[in-house]
Parts: structure tokens; sequence; C-alpha cells
């Protein structure tokens, strides 16, 4: 096969690790930055150029697009699907997945375990939004935040009412969340593969924080789902729609609840503690449903 991997940075861990396990089950792979691929989307014939050429036909891309560049990151993604490649995760599926709010209302609409979330616009309303979430200590949540920034743990109904105010003051868009205390600043990441938990690990915060993100210094070590936490696990990313996910859940007195389904799940972390090959198992995914696609007459 030919893969693409769409990515910023040839030297990122999780991109090197898919050349590597791509070019070992002998294919051929080629990297781009997603910022330098360019189309006319008007054409017949849809293609991609990409620093000064046309490019050629792919098997299958892999998108491995930073939070910053969804917007062109996807389109570019799409005009790939155009050309009928393979998508190791469909652009809408991303694009989904980069909405929390969005993500969440879809997961609530299929009863996945959730923290209490509310969101709202206007001020005025925020004494009726920290009740609804059950009063403080809570959560409050910058939709655009990635690695743990914008999270922050309101312990009391006034410090609470205060961020609230000064993050609607700036016109950002927020949640507002059941602080799930019971967690013990940990959170669970699951690497979901075509419909199973291929890989697991704890992220434990240091002392003095809640946040369990791996950049705000958290510690990653093995452990072991329930069967009920493996289930919740491969429903998000059903819902979701992504084949490939990695899926972040907290141990609640009421039973797993998700955090966030990501699209573009790093592999360090999880190949380290796991000791797993998690790029090979991605690739070997790929292969699989490349066959399939061989085998299935073309719809008219
Ligand atoms: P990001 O997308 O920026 O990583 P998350 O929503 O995943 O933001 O939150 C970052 C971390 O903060 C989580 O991994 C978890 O450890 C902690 N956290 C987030 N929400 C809650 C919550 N409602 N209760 C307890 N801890 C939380
Ligand atoms: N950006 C990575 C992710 O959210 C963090 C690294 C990791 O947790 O493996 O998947």
């Amino acid at each position: 096969m030919k893969v693409a991997i769409l990515s910023r940075n040839a030297r990122l861990y999780s991109t090197r690790r898919l050349v590597e396990a791509a070019i070992a089950r002998g294919h051929e792979v080629k990297v781009l930055d997603v910022l330098r691929c360019y189309m006319n989307i008007t054409s017949h014939q849809p293609g991609i150029h990409y620093r000064g050429e046309k490019l050629e036909v792919f098997d299958a891309v892999i998108p491995r697009i930073g939070a910053s560049v969804t917007f062109y990151g996807t389109a570019v993604l799409r005009q790939f699907e155009m050309m009928n490649v393979f998508p190791l995760n469909e652009s809408v599926a991303v694009t989904r997945s980069r909405d929390k709010l969005r993500s969440l209302q879809l997961l609530a609409r299929k009863g996945i375990g959730l923290p209490v979330t509310g969101f709202a616009h206007n001020p005025d309303d925020i004494d009726d939004l920290i009740a609804q979430v059950g009063g403080a200590p809570l959560v409050i949540k910058l939709l655009e935040g990635t690695q743990g920034i914008g999270v922050v743990l309101a312990e009391t109904k006034k410090a609470a009412e205060s961020v609230i105010q000064a993050f609607m003051g700036l016109n950002a868009n927020i949640m507002v969340q059941e602080y799930i205390k019971e967690a013990g600043g940990s959170d669970i990441r699951c690497f979901v593969i075509d419909d199973k938990v291929v890989a697991t690990m704890k992220r434990q915060a240091p002392e003095g924080e809640f946040r369990s993100n791996l950049h705000r210094g958290g510690q990653a070590s093995l452990i072991q789902l329930t069967p009920e936490e493996r289930s919740t696990a491969v429903r998000a990313a059903k819902i979701m729609g992504l084949n490939v996910c990695g899926v972040d859940l907290l141990r609640s007195n009421h039973g797993p609840v998700i955090m966030e389904v990501n699209s573009s799940p790093g592999l360090q972390g999880i190949e380290t503690v796991s000791g797993k090959d998690i790029a090979s198992s991605i690739i070997q995914f790929i292969e699989k449903r490349i066959k399939l696609l061989e085998h299935t007459p073309e719809k008219s």
C-alpha cells in the first residue's frame, strides 16, 4: 500500500512510529505537512498539490491533525476522501470529536455516562447553571482548550461565579461540569482500534493538581479495565464514528464517565506503558480495511 500521514512534523514520536510500522510491513509511506497541501476543489478529477507538484495516488491516509489546524486539516482530509483514499478516521468524525460540546451531546443521547455538564451564554443565568451541575466544587472548561489548559477547578460557589463571569466577559465558550472528586486526580486512557480496546493506561496528576494530562506532569501506569469501562469506551468510539481514538474516562461513584474522545491520540505514553506496538496495530487495521474495500463492488 501507499500510505500518506498528515502531520506537521515528521519527527514527532507518533508520526515516526507510524512511518516505522508501515515500512516494517512492506508499505510505502510519505509524511505530508497538511498546511503545505493545496487543491482545486472544483476539479472533476479531484487531486492534491504539494510543494508545487501533484501528489501521487495513495491507498490510505492517516490524519494526525493538531487542534490548531483542525479546519484546514479536515478540509485536506476531505479532499483525500473525494479521491477515494481510505481515511483512518473520516473528516466528519474528526471534526465532530474536536467540538467537545457536540461530542458530549451525542454521547449523552446514546446514554453514555458523563459528568453532569452545563452550557450557557448569558451571565444572568450563572446561578441556575451552577445549581444544575450540583453546586461547587465544580470544573469549568474552555471549549477550545486542549492538554488540560483552560480546565479550572472552582472550589467554592463564589470562585465558580468569578471564573465563569471572567470567561464569559472574554466571550469564551465554556462548559460547567460536576467535579468527579473520587477520581482522585486520575483518568484512564483507552486506546480503541476497530471497536476494540487495544491498550489502556492510567494517568495520575501530580500532588496538588487535579488534571492528569501528561502535558501537565501526569504519570502514566498500567491499569485493568472493568467490563463496563471497556464497553463504554468501545461504544463511545462507535458513536463518534472513529476507527482509532483515545477515549478518556474517569471512575466516578456513578460508573465510568467520559471526559473526551481524542481523534489523534498520542502513541508515546500508551506504547511505553503497555509495551504494545500500537503503530503496527493501526497499520494492520488499514490493511484489513483496504482488503475489504478491494473485495466490495463499487457503488454506482
Ligand atoms: P483537555 O481536553 O484539555 O485534556 P479534559 O476535559 O480532558 O481537558 O480535562 C483535563 C483533565 O482534568 C482530565 O484528564 C481530568 O484528569 C481532569 N478533569 C477534567 N474534568 C474533570 C471533572 N469533571 N472532574 C474531575 N476531574 C476532571
Ligand atoms: N496529545 C496526546 C493525547 O491527548 C497526549 C499524549 C498522551 O496522552 O499520550 O492523546
